[in-house]
């Protein structure tokens, strides 16, 4: 088992674990009485079905008039609802000093079990891991990388920096001495220290992923074991006929103008590769992802607002109201938020953009594993709500519901190795589940149909639910004069 899979495991043991903070009330059980179980794994639903809930576990599921009710239950009336597993936010960045209470909150309400977090702080990272351990119901699971690892010339200025395989090496080392579950890689590491990274992080039984550096290719990438990759980065290159000699174009420009100007290069062709798109050269490299296993998170909903910030549905949205004010600012701030250079042409770029939505179409019909993540603190993308449009857009862009759906739940619990615990509605696993009005294997936007969350054993109702983005609301307006400048995060949001 690779150390991050420990890492995750020694979490949900201290999950179950009977010695828990003494302020917390054991929970009894709950009974969802006569719903019907999506179990997520493509079998029939299960209809009129009783869940009852233990502690942190699902106890039993019995069908009609045959299942037992604990006398201390809970019994939740589950007739014409729908029980799924508890869903993962698969790429977020909340674990920040001044984000990780709000976001939480949100996270929980929306139903949102689980997050996987790409770049936070391990501090805040250690104590958002106590929140689960305590069970408090106030925080989903976390899976975490610290700070990413960029090359000399980063992206973002606080990022760590490797500028040769040496120290890309001790990064490895050092972010796996302070709990980091994974190395995040980024779009600007040097061959050498990729590949370093790529090596260190295999000998240390460590996962590593997220951006295709450009200075190699996503089949690198996937030779290389990169677990997952992030927003496509380096793929629908990879399916362009001109990509060698574009990586070729962009290798000389690092080495006569810098980083900088490589980055600006390469977002400027945006255009270029869509109109040069080779399926079969798409269908050969989906089918590396799909022989090495290498996962792929779209995050089709970041795309779509980077790509589209002028669209002023984004600014319209009325969900904004629940997003703490420095946050909306630094959203509406567009200058701060994106990487905008003269070679940067907003028309390739959504062009791009839509290949991109074709391209996860293809990957899921090849095979490839999907993760559904949303990129959190980006512009427009809503801490919970933003991964019940996701399922959406994955489901406009070929994935069917079913295939929608694990990619939230079931595929996210084999990417942490853990579809013993999590995943699926079992007898045994942990208790994160998430009761529904209406079908959403019938229409996926029903995931936002949301009658109750099951976080971690802990019942929140709908009355609870609404008092959670009521606080979120109330949070946000205070802070509509006077922003606190103290809290303002100084970095830009990471991609
Ligand atoms: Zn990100």
């Amino acid at each position: 088992m690779t150390r991050a899979g420990l890492s995750l495991l020694v979490g949900l043991a201290a999950c179950s674990s009977s010695t828990r903070s003494p302020d917390v009330t054991p929970a009894a059980a709950i009974a969802i009485a006569h719903v019907t179980v999506i179990d997520v794994t493509g079998g029939p639903p299960r209809s009129d079905a009783t869940v009852v809930v233990r502690g942190n576990r699902i106890a039993s599921i019995a069908s009609g008039d045959s299942a037992i009710v604990p006398g201390d239950a809970r019994v939740v009336e589950g007739r014409g609802k729908y029980l799924i597993p508890g869903l993962w936010d698969m790429h977020v960045h909340a674990a920040w000093r001044e984000t990780a209470e709000p976001f939480a909150e949100l996270f929980v309400a929306n139903g949102i079990t689980g997050i996987r977090e790409m770049w936070g702080d391990l501090g805040v990272i250690r104590d958002w891991r106590s929140h689960v351990a305590d069970r408090d119901g106030a925080r989903p699971r976390i899976y975490a990388a610290g700070n990413l690892v960029d090359g000399p010339n980063p992206v973002w200025p606080n990022s760590n920096r490797a500028a040769d395989a040496r120290e890309a090496r001790e990064l490895v080392r050092s972010l796996r001495r302070d709990g980091a579950d994974f190395i995040k890689v980024y779009s600007r590491l040097p061959r050498d220290a990729y590949f370093a990274i790529a090596e260190e992080a295999k000998s240390l039984g460590i996962p590593f992923a997220g951006h295709v550096t450009i200075a190699v290719t996503a089949a690198e990438a996937s030779d290389a074991g990169q677990r997952s990759i992030e927003h496509l980065t380096g793929v629908v290159l990879g399916c362009s006929s001109l990509e060698d000699e574009i990586v070729r174009q962009v290798a000389t420009v690092i080495a006569s103008r810098g980083w900088v100007a490589a980055s600006g290069l390469s977002r400027g062709l945006g255009g270029l590769i869509d109109s040069t798109y080779d399926e079969a050269r798409c269908r050969s490299l989906a089918e590396r992802f799909r022989r090495n296993e290498t996962w792929q998170v779209p995050t089709l909903t970041v795309r779509y607002n980077i790509t589209h910030l002028e669209d002023p549905r984004l600014e319209r949205d009325p969900r904004l109201r629940y997003i703490p004010q420095f946050v909306r600012q630094r959203w509406a701030d567009r200058s701060a938020t994106i990487e905008s250079g003269p070679a940067a042409s907003a028309e390739g770029q959504q062009a791009l953009q839509r290949r991109e939505v074709a391209v996860t179409g293809l990957l899921f019909r090849a095979g490839v594993p999907i993760l559904a993540g949303t990129d959190v603190s980006n512009p427009y993308c809503l801490p919970g709500f933003s991964l019940h449009d996701e399922l959406a857009r994955l489901v406009d862009a070929g994935l069917t519901p079913l295939g929608a759906l694990q990619a939230a739940t079931l595929n996210p619990a084999r990417f942490l190795h853990a579809t013993d615990s999590l995943g699926t509605v079992e007898v045994g696993k942990l208790a994160d589940l998430v009761l529904l009005d209406a079908d959403p294997l019938a229409d996926i936007h029903n995931t936002s149909r949301i009658a109750g969350v099951i976080v971690n054993g802990r019942f929140i109702d709908s009355a609870e639910r609404e008092r959670l983005l009521n606080d979120a609301a109330g949070a946000s307006a205070s802070m509509m004069r006077r922003p606190p400048p103290g809290r303002v995060p100084r970095r830009r949001p990471a991609l």
